[in-house]
């Protein structure tokens, strides 16, 4: 997956179109591989018009944000679209979560800006992290959504394919000089949508996002367990 990230990244480089190219690679290897892996496994109680989760933590790579940016965009510029006010709702959003963990964050009950009447407006273009939570029983989720005790039974080949395709496309955005780190939804789009030059400047190796980096993560860990997976030699 790295290499077939990397020679995407390589390909693309400069091109308008390698924001789609990447993230279509990556969506197609979490959906294609999720479909073998939960073969013969129970339904799932997710589906698009379930809200439950969503008002946890969302963290994206920036290829995901700039994609999500440019549907936000379009959503916006299309007949009807400003009156969903999408711009404003992850803003607001972003006011009331912004630097609170993932704790306080549940406590917030902050739905996510994407939610409306019910439903992920965004699901064609949701992140792998949103992908990759996938629960068997609804009723669940709701309870610990609103903070009760319970364990919720939640797939584990959707958790561990994200994982995989998330830290091949991180490793392959390294490698090739990009910002690869992951980055808090709501604060990364805001941004993404108001520096006009935000996905130029990502594309020349710039880190137009970074003061959305999510801090709880120990970035340099990160990039030794690439190094060493990958059997790179580490820099001195
Ligand atoms: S992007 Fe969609 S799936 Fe992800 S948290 Fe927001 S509403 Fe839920």
């Amino acid at each position: 997956m790295h290499d077939g990230f990397g020679r995407i990244l390589a390909a693309g480089r400069g091109r308008a179109d390698l924001i789609d190219a990447v993230t279509a690679q990556a969506f197609d290897l979490f959906e294609r591989n999720v479909a073998i892996q939960t073969e013969g496994l129970p339904v799932l109680a997710c589906h698009k018009g379930c809200p439950a989760c969503c008002c946890i933590r969302v963290v994206a790579s920036a290829p995901e944000i700039f994609l999500l940016a440019t549907y936000v965009q379009r959503v916006h510029a299309s007949p009807g679209g400003a009156a969903l006010d999408l711009p404003g709702r992850i803003a607001r959003a972003d006011r009331v979560v912004r630097g609170l963990g993932e704790q306080q964050r549940m406590a917030a009950q902050c739905v996510c800006p994407f939610i409306l009447k019910g439903i992920c407006i965004i699901h064609p273009v949701r992140p792998l992290a949103c992908r990759g939570l996938a629960s068997f029983d609804k009723s669940a989720c709701e309870d610990a959504a609103a903070g009760r005790p319970v364990e919720v039974p939640l797939s584990e080949p959707h958790a561990f394919m994200r994982s995989m395709v998330q830290n091949a496309l991180q490793s392959a955005l390294r490698a090739q000089g990009y910002a690869w780190r992951g980055y808090e939804l709501n604060h990364a789009l805001l941004l993404a949508l108001t520096k006009e030059e935000g996905q130029a400047e990502w594309c020349g190796g710039g880190d137009p996002l970074a003061a959305a980096l999510v801090a709880d993560t120990d970035w340099q860990a990160v990039a030794v367990t690439f190094d060493d997976v990958l059997g790179a030699p580490r820099p001195s």
